[in-house]
């Protein structure tokens, strides 16, 4: 479940400045695909796409072969799950943090994603456990503890779509390392885009696509595509 395909998607926020020219790709089910490219090549743009946040102008996304137009945004909100570069946190609790999303999570579930996202340990030697306040009046947590917790949240979601936008990028690379194994763990069996800006580290890649110029320039393996470089 879960197969994601772009068709021939044309798409620009000013009419006078096409972004994606005609983009096809298909993520099947399961599988892990990585959009690389450079800054500014559109690849936040497609995971926008594919929330629905804006229409495309041509061309169709479709989710089991279902047209996106025709799926509420609240349904493909509760089925693609996400993690950003920059996780913001509501100024609450941990526990409402991770449980965001599924606020009917019970404390065993909530505290298993936890576990797994390998924020458990730390979050247990605060006097407060998951009951502390994080943000502006709370616990000032580290950029990795917040990707931890974001990754929390998408486990405890289980969403059946992944996107994970340079979620490791504003990591220095010994933290990069931990929260990458830890998103090897969620990405797993579950429909991936990863979008990245390096060819070099995307390791675990089924297919990875590199945009440029709004079009597809080239596609294949990791093997593949740096055996041409
Ligand atoms: P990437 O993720 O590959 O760096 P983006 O998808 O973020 O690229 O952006 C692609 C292009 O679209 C860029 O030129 C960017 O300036 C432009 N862009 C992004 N968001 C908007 C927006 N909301 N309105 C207008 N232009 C935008
Ligand atoms: P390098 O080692 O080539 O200097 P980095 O290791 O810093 O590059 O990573 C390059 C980019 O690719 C970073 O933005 C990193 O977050 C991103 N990246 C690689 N693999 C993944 C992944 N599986 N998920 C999210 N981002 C990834």
């Amino acid at each position: 479940k879960g197969a994601v395909r772009f068709e021939n998607v044309e798409f620009a926020y000013d009419p006078k400045r096409p972004i994606l020219k005609g983009v096809s790709f298909e993520v099947p089910a399961g599988k892990t695909v990585a959009i690389v490219g450079p800054s500014g090549a559109g690849k936040s743009t497609l995971s926008r796409l594919l929330f629905r946040f804006y229409d495309i102008q041509s061309g169709s996304i479709t989710i089991d072969g279902q047209d996106i137009r025709d799926v509420t945004q609240d349904s493909l909100r509760s089925s693609i799950g996400m993690v950003p570069q920059d996780t913001v946190l509501f100024n609450d609790t941990i526990a409402y943090n991770i449980r965001y999303g599924r606020i009917s999570a019970t404390e065993a579930e909530m505290r298993n994603a936890a576990e797994l996202a390998q924020i458990g340990p730390f979050i247990e030697t605060l006097p407060e456990g998951y009951e502390a306040m994080v943000g502006e009046r709370g616990l000032k947590l580290s950029g990795g503890e917040k990707q931890r917790v974001a990754i929390a949240r998408t486990l405890l979601k289980a969403p059946p779509i992944l996107i994970l936008d340079e979620a490791t990028s504003a990591l220095d690379s010994a933290t990069e390392h931990e929260i990458q194994s830890a998103l090897d763990l969620v990405s797993r069996n579950r429909t991936t885009l990863v979008i990245a800006h390096r060819l070099s580290t995307i390791i675990g890649a089924d297919d990875i696509i590199v945009l440029k110029d709004g079009v597809i320039a080239e596609r294949g393996t990791h093997a593949k595509l740096l055996a041409k470089q």
